[in-house]
């Protein structure tokens, strides 16, 4: 029987964030009670369990992770930036899943590997948040079109519109969109609060 999403988010507990956040690759951990929900809820649409999980800009693996311990086929995990990376592996023996993992070094939006057809994409890409840096989350959405036929995609709150027309250009359907709060701690210099709930919204969609 399938576990709980508060079992799911417990799990996830020991997974470790970023040591040394880089504000450039906008690294943010995905918080465990977001993932969970975000995994859950693929779970039940039929989207993890036998499938291939692919984590475009995984960091320390939190996406990837959750997704390990429902049941795919397996799973693998890219970023840009080794650090996170190692992290991720620690992250995973803490986490004991039998689930085949790869964590690749390498751009998510020009990937350096071929995924099977039965491709799911989980990701919480670079929102393109700091100046000059606006939607820095179409390529990672290009990228996804290209090899996945089903995502689920974390992104800032007013990104609705931005989606649903890259996603009616690409040929796919937006067929949930939910809202969630991403408790962000303090991590940059210039976040003047302890700690801050930004608004997101996540996307599933179906590609053609
Ligand atoms: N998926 C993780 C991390 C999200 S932060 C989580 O949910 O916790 C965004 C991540 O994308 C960072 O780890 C950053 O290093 C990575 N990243 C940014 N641009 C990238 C690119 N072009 N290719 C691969 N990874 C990238």
């Amino acid at each position: 029987m399938m576990a709980t999403k508060s079992e799911l988010t417990q799990q996830l507990g020991v997974v470790a964030g970023f040591d040394d956040p880089r504000v450039d690759l906008e690294q943010y951990r995905t918080p465990p009670e977001l993932a969970a929900h975000l995994v859950h809820t693929a779970d039940l649409q039929g989207d993890i369990e036998g499938r291939t999980v692919l984590d475009l800009g995984c960091g320390t693996g939190m996406l990837a992770l959750a997704a390990a311990l429902r049941g795919p086929a397996g799973v693998v995990g890219i970023d840009l930036d080794p650090a996170p990376l190692a992290i991720a592996r620690r992250n995973e023996a803490r986490i004991a899943t039998q689930t085949p993992i790869s964590w690749i070094r390498g751009d998510a939006t020009r990937l350096p590997l071929t995924p099977p057809e039965e491709t799911t994409v989980l990701m919480n890409p670079p929102f393109g948040a700091q100046d000059g840096n606006e939607h820095a989350d179409r390529a990672f959405l290009e990228q996804t079109a290209a090899v996945a036929d089903v995502s689920y995609s974390i992104h800032n709150a007013g990104s609705a519109e931005f989606i649903e027309a890259f996603v009616a250009d690409n040929g796919g359907t937006v067929t949930h969109a939910f809202a969630a709060e991403f408790d962000l701690p303090r991590t940059f210099p210039f976040h003047t609060e302890n700690s801050k709930a930004l608004d997101v919204e996540i996307f599933r969609i179906e590609w053609n």
